[in-house]
């Protein structure tokens, strides 16, 4: 019981408030999926430090279903590459149901790897060879996104290989279409096989953070696929993923997101949390109700929608001073002639684009007028992403080149300015310090020595 309740209790809240929704139906063209617990409903939400939160039947099994498709189209981009994989399976949204023959004229290019035609090419282009078999490579990937090893529930897959003649007659459609190299027709057993993996409202938190967190697993720490990959899946998942009801989804909750048959849902906040859902109750596009309503509110409430801006925090810049401000600047009188002018600015925190072009906006806001001195202080930065770090570079060259003494403290070296650890090499005018006090020094000092 700590602080941290707070977040299980807002799930708790939003499980009370939609527990009572009776609508919709399970899903019985899968005859297993009809003996489901109609009033099953677990939620969970795992963020990026790890940390798990849930409530209600969080720990229940259910298949994957069509939740296992942005996956398996990872473990495809990963293996293939995006170009590859885009020669097979477009990335466009089909604006149609989930079995729907959803397939380019003349090509049969299916629309994109959330609906049944584009997983069943997506699952056909994963490698198949002896030491390491398709499903065995599926399974693997799918047990590292959600960090425990997953098993298949054998019932499940025997009953939608018998019944799943829709399926087949979309591989053998595509086969008929198009130039594929590798038999989607073979390839519909080993889909089955996917969507019939065993999971719990837990995992599937666990594998939607894990493409919120850049690909990295935020429990094991295992990366399981490349970050660009996570993007280009979340990038699918958020015009696709949730089949003809993406476009309103994507209005207004605002997250990439994945259902399934089974009842399954998940949605990723990129780079805050992954949250699923499970609920069998199906509305009639194939996505739990209950679900589909916690998940939406979960993302009002925490203010989750993609568009919605996250980053006005003004926190990046934590300090702007002048030496005519010494108690905001005191390093910079000690020593100094006193005529000399010295503007500090200091940031906090990781150093992305966007809080780059936030501190080089602070220098300029804050440098005196006639020719002085700037000290950009890093000390209490974390980190500085490439783009963050050649922006402040050449940003600081260019004061540097129009006369204004520039220091850095940063003793991390984040800006790669210490001569021999650049790539590019220092800039030989914006000199780094270890301290603001001796940075500031520096500036104050005279000519350059
Ligand atoms: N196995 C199911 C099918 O292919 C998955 C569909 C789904 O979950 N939407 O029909």
């Amino acid at each position: 019981m700590g602080a941290a309740e707070a977040v299980t209790d807002a799930l708790r809240e939003l499980h009370r408030r939609f527990a009572g929704l009776r609508d919709g139906q399970l899903a019985d063209y899968i005859p297993p999926l009809a003996l489901a617990d109609p009033g099953a409903f677990g939620l969970a939400l795992i963020s990026m430090d790890g940390h798990r939160y849930s409530t209600g039947d969080a720990d229940a099994l259910f298949t994957l279903q069509s939740v296992s498709k942005p996956f398996v189209y990872a473990l495809a981009l990963s293996v293939l590459g995006l170009d590859e994989v885009g020669r097979w399976v477009n990335a466009e949204p089909s604006g149609e149901a989930f079995n729907a023959i959803s397939l380019e004229p003349v090509t049969g290019r299916p629309d994109n790897a959330m609906v049944n035609a584009g997983a069943i090419v997506t699952t056909a282009l994963i490698p198949d060879t002896p030491d390491a078999p398709r499903f065995g490579r599926i399974l693997d990937c799918l047990s590292r996104f959600a960090g425990r090893r997953l098993d298949v529930d054998e019932q499940v897959y025997a009953s939608e290989a018998l019944t799943g003649d829709r399926n087949r007659a979309l591989a053998y459609l595509i086969r008929s279409a198009g130039p594929l190299p590798v038999d989607p027709v073979a390839a519909v057993e080993t889909y089955f096989r996917q969507c019939a993996v065993r999971v719990t409202t837990l995992d599937l938190a666990a594998m939607a953070a894990t493409l919120a967190h850049g690909g990295v697993n935020p429990l094991t720490g295992d990366a399981v696929v490349p970050e660009p990959v996570a993007a280009q899946v979340l990038a699918v998942m958020a015009t696709c993923g949730m089949y003809d009801t993406s476009g309103d989804w994507l209005l207004r909750v605002g997250l990439p997101a994945k259902s399934g048959v089974s009842g399954g849902l998940i949605a990723a906040g990129p780079a805050r949390f992954g949250l699923a859902a499970y609920s069998p109750l199906l509305d009639p596009t194939g996505t739990s109700v209950r679900g589909r309503a916690a998940l939406g509110a979960l993302s009002e409430r925490l203010g989750l929608h993609l568009m919605h801006n996250p980053a006005l925090a003004g926190s990046t810049v934590t300090l702007v001073a002048t030496a005519d401000e010494p108690s905001a600047a005191p390093a910079v009188s000690r020593g100094s002639a006193g005529r000399e002018r010295v503007a500090a600015v200091a940031a906090q925190g990781a150093l992305d684009f966007t809080a780059a072009e936030r501190v080089l906006y602070a220098l300029d806001e804050a440098r005196p007028r006639e020719t002085g001195a700037v000290v950009l202080d890093l000390r209490r930065v974390t980190a500085v992403d490439t783009v963050a770090r050649a922006m402040l570079r050449s940003g600081l060259g260019r004061l540097a080149e129009d006369g204004v003494r520039t220091a850095v403290a940063d003793p991390a070296d984040r800006l790669a300015l210490l001569p021999g650890t650049a790539e590019q090499g220092g800039h030989p005018a914006v000199r780094p310090f270890p301290s603001r006090e001796e940075a500031a020094a520096w500036c104050v000092s005279g000519p350059a020595g």
